[in-house]
């Protein structure tokens, strides 16, 4: 069996910001760094570098605002959702 977790130290589940390890990537980066296959919470998958994810390098597959569902670029003031009407705009 391959010793995969030699310099790898993680476990599946674990969550970093927008990431969340959900499997071991076989893929290796530059200096035979330690990949492993990520899911964001805008639910694309992709190989991270385990080095950059536990420093916060990379912290989502690049979706700006994963939390929020619509874009709000695309949100003005006056538009009406449901009975809700926009007035203004608050930023996290
Ligand atoms: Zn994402």
């Amino acid at each position: 069996m391959a010793n995969y977790n030699n310099k790898a130290n993680y476990n599946i589940g674990d969550a970093f910001y927008n990431w969340k390890i959900i499997g071991h990537s076989d893929k290796k980066g530059r200096n035979n760094s330690t990949y492993v296959k990520c899911q964001c919470i805008c639910g694309k998958i992709k190989d991270v570098d385990l080095h950059n994810l536990k420093r916060g390098q990379s912290k989502s597959c690049g979706c700006i605002k994963p939390i929020k569902p619509i874009n709000v670029r695309q949100i003005k003031i006056g538009d009406v959702f449901g009975k809700l009407t926009v007035n203004d705009f608050s930023w996290p």
